[in-house]
């Protein structure tokens, strides 16, 4: 059994921003793979978007937690069981226009709106709209409207988590809490997590070790309990050659080749 274990969010953190390229975290991925240490990816991304890049990072026999943790993946499915999706946009429709015109989500767009808007190849965009369980849109208001939406959402049972691109609406559940079902699976020394936007905080905050990937995109994150004691780190480059950064450091500091 490995002593390490590895959660990350992939858009701004192990995928670049832009590109959604990893090639530069593959040094640290290598590692990683050849110390079997498992890496479990936890991201907005639905199932059917996570399954080919989970393959293509060979990371296949590892869970991932999709949709900002509304769903788990078990390791080499495709698929995950349940949806919310219609009732949370039913939901979402009930909100007085004036404040549902603020927010256009995945499903108000058409497919070529999706790929332009994220920069997705068409395929990709699909994949992206093929949504089980929650809603990522563009916030198109003021940030006392946004209290407004935020406020009625809740008042529904939504909750709404910025991610680096966007604001995404479910019923709840977040990425930290399906960390803590697949931590109970692995019985595993210590835990790494590293994101790049609020929706990534309570991960980071689980964590043994947190990582906060620089995303010149948006805001920094605020301080985070931890900062200062060195339990969570910030990097200084973004994306994935961040990500590879504070990962070949951990592992060295773990004696792992
Ligand atoms: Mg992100």
């Amino acid at each position: 059994m490995s002593e390490l274990i590895v959660f990350t969010d992939l858009d701004g953190t192990l995928l670049d921003h832009d590109s959604y390229s990893f090639a530069a975290a593959l040094p640290a991925l290598d590692r990683l793979r050849a110390a079997n240490i498992p890496v479990i990816l936890a991201s907005s991304k639905t199932a059917a978007e996570i399954t080919p890049l989970r393959e293509e990072l060979g990371l296949a026999a590892c869970p991932a937690i999709v949709e900002n943790g509304a769903g788990l993946m078990a390791a080499y499915s495709s698929n995950v069981e349940g949806s919310d999706y219609s009732n949370l946009r039913r939901k979402l429709d009930e909100l007085p226009a004036n404040l549902r015109r603020l927010f256009v989500g995945f499903g108000d767009m058409s497919t070529e709106q999706i790929a332009q808007d994220t920069g997705l190849p068409d395929k990709s965009a699909q994949d992206a709209a093929n949504r089980q369980f929650s809603e990522p849109g563009i916030w198109h208001g003021s940030s006392a409207e946004l209290d407004t939406f935020t406020n009625q959402l809740a008042a529904r049972g939504i909750s709404a988590r910025r991610g680096g691109r966007y604001l995404t609406l479910s019923f709840g559940k977040t990425k930290a809490d399906q960390m803590q079902s697949i931590l109970g699976q692995f019985s595993t020394p210590t835990s790494i997590a590293l994101g790049d936007a609020p929706n990534d905080i309570e991960m980071i905050m689980t964590a043994d070790i947190g990582v906060i990937v620089h995303n010149p995109h948006h805001d920094a994150l605020p301080d985070i309990d931890g900062e200062r004691d060195g339990r969570i780190i910030r990097t200084k480059l973004s994306g994935p050659a961040g990500w590879n950064a504070a990962l070949q450091q951990i592992l060295s500091d773990h004696g792992i080749d």
